[in-house]
């Protein structure tokens, strides 16, 4: 823990955001006595942590710029056919992020960023536990199997090669490989093509839409306020408190504030001296009727399409990285993408029964760590960039963040997620 400067704990805090981060924030301040109000734009849940995979799964939490990300080439970034996709038009904002994303993609920055992960995914799932002893009502529930299948041995190399450079940085990665027969064996939904696969140990899943209500629902239950349908503009820091003001006029005080408001993050933090940016990361998502699908969490990763069980008769599918704003409308060919990526590998799915499709933005960040601590204000307090992980470590996230605002010191952990680096 580094020493800050003496704090008052504050009595009540405004969270922006009702995702996973800003739930799991607010949750982990009433453990600390503070009284929360979180608002929403829209409603619980109505940004990235809905419609996603749902996995809890430390080993595979890595930085998002790596190495192999620049092999990928402009032309394959381009094709809207393509798994990560950047819409060709002229935006300075993204063609800033992508030039520091790029500088990223280097082995030494990977590994300096995975350092700081490597604790965070120690204790992620710990997090969820401290939640389900709270009383947060929706299960997780063990990836038992979890398979990352491939189409032959060598396309598996540089995931194995991954997997214990994550184990190297201190992580606990329990794997076994599978032939493609054996994989099958394993998850009968899988096509002829699978010629390989990791089957992973120890990781978690759940129903991310289930999970986010029943967070709030907790919130709420332990006298919190959640506040849906107002749109914050702008914070502003008062000496003694902060006003957190709505499109609408509505003028909200408490000790001290969280923006915690995903991909939108940048306007409301930048004034606090958050330069970083977050940009939005869209993924794309449907669910199908389970027939034909894997019974267990399962990730192409060639495709980069992941499926996910919701219950017994239901399986998300998502996939796709279109670097685009968060509020344009989604966009069918994306959809379209996933299913043609998808279908050589589960022929027994049928994607014509597809119900719940969804795009949400990841807040992804430049160097592929998250934004967890405070800004220039000492009553302000950012927790978002969480990137393709933040349904793994938002909870994590939120405790450390709550024991920071509340204590005046920040766990070791969080020094190298400080939002103004
Ligand atoms: C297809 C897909 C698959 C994924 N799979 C996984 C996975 O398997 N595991 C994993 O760990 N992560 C996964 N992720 C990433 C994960 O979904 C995100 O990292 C996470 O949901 C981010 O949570 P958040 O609370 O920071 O942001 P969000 O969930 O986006 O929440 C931000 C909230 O802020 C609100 N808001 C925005 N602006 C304002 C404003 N001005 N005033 C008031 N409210 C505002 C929004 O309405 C929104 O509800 C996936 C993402 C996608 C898209």
């Amino acid at each position: 823990m580094t020493p800050r400067k003496t704090v008052v704990p504050p009595r009540t805090a405004l969270v922006i955001g009702a995702g996973m981060t800003g739930l799991a924030t607010a949750w982990f301040l009433q453990e600390a006595g503070v009284e929360v109000t979180v608002v929403d734009r829209r409603q619980v849940a109505a940004g990235a942590s809905w419609g996603n995979a749902g996995w809890l799964s430390p080993a595979l939490a890595v930085p998002l710029p790596e190495p192999g990300a620049l092999r990928l080439g402009l032309r394959t970034l381009l094709s809207s056919a393509s798994p990560l996709y950047i819409p060709p038009r002229a935006d300075p904002r993204l063609a800033r992020f992508l030039l520091s994303f790029s500088r990223n993609c280097t082995p030494r920055r990977w590994q300096v960023a995975m350092s700081a992960l490597a604790p965070l995914n120690r204790q992620a799932l710990a997090a969820y536990d401290e939640l389900a002893r709270g009383g947060v009502a929706e299960p997780t529930r063990a990836s038992d199997p979890c398979l990352i299948a491939f189409t032959t041995e060598a396309a598996r190399q540089p995931f194995v090669h991954e997997l214990e450079a994550v184990r190297a940085a201190g992580q606990c990665v329990d794997y076994d490989l599978l032939s493609g027969a054996e994989a099958r064996d394993q998850e009968p939904a899988l096509s002829e093509r699978t010629g390989a696969a990791v089957r992973l140990h120890g990781q978690r899943f759940l129903n991310p839409g289930a999970y986010v209500a029943a967070l709030a629902d907790a919130v709420r239950e332990r006298g919190g306020k959640v506040v849906e349908g107002l749109r914050v503009t702008r914070v502003q820091d008062h000496g003694s408190e902060v006003a957190v003001l709505g499109s609408d006029g509505t003028d909200l005080r408490a000790d001290v504030a969280v923006l915690a408001n995903g991909a939108w993050l940048n306007r409301l933090a930048a004034p606090f001296g958050v330069r970083a940016a977050v940009q939005s990361g869209r993924g794309y998502s449907f669910t199908l009727p389970a027939g034909g699908l894997p019974t267990g969490p399962t990730y192409f990763a060639a495709q980069r399409v992941v499926c996910t069980p919701l219950g017994a008769d239901r399986v998300r599918v998502a996939g796709m990285m279109e670097f685009t704003a968060p509020d344009r409308p989604a966009d069918p060919r994306r959809v379209q993408a996933v299913i043609d990526a998808a279908r050589p590998m589960l022929p027994g799915a049928d994607f014509s029964r597809r119900s719940d499709e969804w795009a949400g933005p990841r807040p992804c960040t430049a160097d592929g760590l998250p934004l967890v601590g405070p800004t220039r204000s000492p009553r302000v307090h950012v927790c978002g960039g969480h990137g393709m992980w933040g349904i793994a470590l938002g909870p994590l996230s939120g405790k450390l963040l709550a024991e920071s605002i509340v204590t005046g010191r920040s766990a070791a952990e969080l020094t190298p997620l400080h939002p103004l680096r």
